[in-house]
């Protein structure tokens, strides 16, 4: 499988060899271990900027990004300063800091239809937390998702469409009882029909509809505007609650994530990974009237060791201030649109069949030429051409998730001149793979 030009990953193979004992495939996330593309999965020794380098010395300019939480790219200075600075103080009270009101006041004075907010540690944490508020609120069981859509490995929604017309979930993991699934409906993204009949029929025992407004889990499933609109309005009509799953599109499309980028308002909003600089933070937020719900105030209980930690709090407010800079978001579409509009215009120059998707500073290879895909099922199974392009790019030092369904994503480290210089690499290996 590797060959005589691919890059030293010895000192990787060792350190893999070993996790392989102490981990489940040698990993603590799955996609982690490069099952899909192949080949030992590089250890990280250290990132600064755009750039990463693994245990073996390969310097690669990054696009994975930790997966989106670095939106400043890595090692920032004014995170690394902040968090330097409370842990002099300690790492953990259990008990309130002003850390949370500063990150929570940055957030809901700039986000006008969240008036309160709850920090949990993880994505994961915040979907369910959100869920459960859902159900309390309404008295309802029922949730809706899209297939398509990932929200964490949250019981209930780790559930895949039914077979045949059901409407009903069967669940995606072993160990998610069918009873649990029972109660996840699933539907397919960006059809309106199956959306209003599935709602008005189960308006009565749906308590929440559960989106990413900008599906970017499961490759990057741009929605119609109607389509969204629609789910609004009628969520509005059915008294069923809208949940945006911001953890991916907050504070990356935005500051305020899809919900501003479309003008859209969800009931509820998930954040995670930008929210926390870094460190693990994920939060839930919703008007006063929802959260007056949550425990203590309200029958909805929820609540966290580390939530709110000092240290992650104060890796969100060094990174969410640059964020709220002037022209912040408009500089990383500019440059979002340079590196895909260069390497979209290479494509259509030599006829691939490659079409990068972006939206914000997100972006996603389509192998479907320029046809528009938009759900689940529109996508290509075969991986072949992106598991190729991956390797061939590890070797010329870029670094992308390993995986065809996972999008990239552009940090304000990433100057022009480091755009350049990987437009000429994916340009080559996109001519290699050809
Ligand atoms: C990453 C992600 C999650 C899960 O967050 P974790 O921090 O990995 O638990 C949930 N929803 C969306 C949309 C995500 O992108």
């Amino acid at each position: 499988m590797e060959s005589k030009t691919d890059i030293n990953r010895d000192n990787s193979k060792v350190l893999f060899g070993k996790a392989k004992n102490y981990f489940p495939g040698g990993v603590n996330s799955p996609v982690r271990a490069f099952r899909s593309v192949g080949g030992t999965p590089l250890f990280i020794k250290k990132g600064d900027g755009p750039y990463i380098w693994d245990e073996d010395d390969n310097k690669f300019i990054d696009f994975c990004c930790s997966w989106g939480p670095l939106i400043l790219g890595h090692n920032n200075q004014k995170v690394k300063q902040k968090v330097l600075a409370a842990l002099e103080n300690g790492s953990s009270f259990g008990a309130p800091t002003k850390l949370e009101n500063e990150l929570a006041e940055i957030i809901l004075s700039r986000i006008p239809f969240i008036d309160k907010i709850r920090f949990v540690s993880s994505g994961t944490e915040a979907v369910m937390s959100a869920i459960r508020l859902a159900r309390g609120h309404t008295g309802k069981d029922k949730i809706l998702k899209f297939e398509g859509c990932y929200h964490g490995h949250v019981d209930s929604l780790l559930v895949k469409a039914g077979s045949g017309l059901a409407t009903f979930g069967a669940s995606s993991s072993a160990g998610v009882p069918e009873s649990f699934a029972n109660e996840t409906l699933v539907l397919p993204l960006n059809n309106s029909e199956l959306l209003y009949e599935t709602l008005k029929k189960h308006q009565d025992d749906l308590s929440c509809v559960i989106i990413e407004p900008i599906p970017a889990n499961n490759g990057l499933l741009l929605q119609d505007l109607n389509f969204l609109k629609d789910l609004r309005k009628w969520c509005t009509e059915f008294s069923i609650l809208l949940i945006f799953d911001e953890v991916i599109s907050g504070f990356r499309v935005a500051f305020g994530g899809a919900a501003e980028h479309y003008g859209i308002i969800p009931d509820i909003v998930t954040y995670g990974k930008i929210i926390g600089g870094g460190l693990p933070v994920g939060a839930y937020a919703s008007s006063n009237e929802i959260m007056s719900s949550v425990s203590p105030e309200g029958p909805v209980y929820q609540a966290g060791t580390l939530s709110g930690n000092p240290v992650a709090m104060s890796a969100g407010i060094a990174q969410l201030k640059e964020c709220s800079s002037k022209d912040f978001y408009l500089n990383q579409q500019e440059r979002t649109n340079y590196f895909v509009d260069s390497i979209n215009d290479f494509c259509t120059s030599k006829n691939c069949p490659i079409e990068i998707v972006s939206v914000g500073s997100i972006f996603w290879f389509s192998f479907a030429g320029n046809k528009k895909i938009q759900s689940a099922d529109q996508i290509d199974s075969d991986m072949n051409v992106f598991n190729k392009l991956h390797k061939l790019l590890l070797n010329k030092g870029v670094y992308i998730g390993p995986s065809g369904y996972e999008v990239g994503f552009i940090s304000n480290a990433h100057t022009k001149e480091v755009l350049d210089k990987a437009i000429e690499l994916f340009c080559k290996a996109i001519d290699e793979v050809y």
